[in-house]
């Protein structure tokens, strides 16, 4: 599942390719994808829309046109390619927007999990989707927003993590080699870190997030952006993926288990 940085490599790749852009017709071939407003409106509402600007919110994709905007969240598989009109669309294709330069603007989806809205400019940040998400990791991110959601959390620390309202853009991955980082048990109550642990943690979510949107993000399996652009934050992954190998720091090898359900990866010495 694309996480912060794999979203905003895509982000990048769509703002190169189609920044002002008019769209002439928008074909959606699997409904469900839209999660409002109507197919119907989705469709007349952007025709003659112009993109203007290519933006990003934790997960969320937010494609900027002259009255709307598309909020996209692409889930397990989503990807968008820019392909010419004459070239057939596959089977994954759910969603065409048609360019005037002849181009088409793909959403290819093999789970068919993604989702997109359509909202009015200003009614954007209010719309469900993005309203309660958390602060970017980014200087957006404070010590004191951290401790605040923290108090009283009886849930892991690798829940509190995923949950976006927390942070905004952190999944599975990125999780666990924060935790690493900070030295902290995935299976920690959140309200049991100390203020030390807490600030360790909130450096560590934006020093990790940085670097990844750096290195384009990690490329594994089968997931590569749109444009095919691959990130290689793979090359920098500390524990994600690696159990049962030496721990850099100690030698005890790395455990994998299950955490908030999911594949969660530490080091029994380093991480109390
Ligand atoms: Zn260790």
């Amino acid at each position: 599942m694309p996480e912060l940085p794999e979203v905003e490599n895509v982000r990048q790749g769509l703002e190169r390719l189609i920044v002002g852009q008019k769209i002439k017709a928008v074909n959606v071939l699997w409904s469900n994808i839209i999660k409002d407003p109507t197919v119907e409106d989705f469709k007349q509402n952007l025709i003659g829309e112009t993109f203007l600007s290519i933006n990003r919110r934790g997960k969320f994709l937010l494609f900027e046109t002259t009255d709307y905007i598309v909020i996209s969240h692409l889930r397990m598989e989503g990807k968008y390619k820019l392909e010419s009109e004459e070239h057939p669309p596959t089977k994954h294709t759910h969603v065409i927007f048609s360019l005037n330069n002849g181009k088409e603007l793909r959403y290819l989806d093999v789970r068919k999990f993604g989702k997109m809205s359509l909202v009015e400019k200003s009614k954007a940040y209010e719309h469900p989707s993005l309203r309660s998400l958390g602060p970017e990791p980014n200087e957006e991110l404070t010590l004191s927003h951290v401790s605040a959601f923290l108090r009283n959390r009886k849930r892991s620390i690798k829940a509190c993590l995923l949950d976006q309202k927390m942070v905004a853009g952190i999944g599975n991955i990125y999780a666990d080699e924060i935790l690493f980082a900070s030295g902290i048990h995935p299976e920690r109550q959140g309200h049991t870190l100390s203020s030390t642990e807490q600030k360790k943690l909130k450096e560590a979510i934006v020093t990790i997030m940085k670097k990844a949107v750096e290195a384009g993000g990690t490329t594994i399996r089968t997931y590569a952006n749109a444009f095919g652009d691959s990130g290689s934050f793979q090359n920098q992954l500390m524990v994600y993926g690696k159990e049962g190998e030496p721990c850099p720091n100690c030698q005890t090898a790395f455990i994998k288990t299950k955490v908030a359900q999911r594949g969660t990866h530490y080091c029994p010495l380093c991480q109390k």
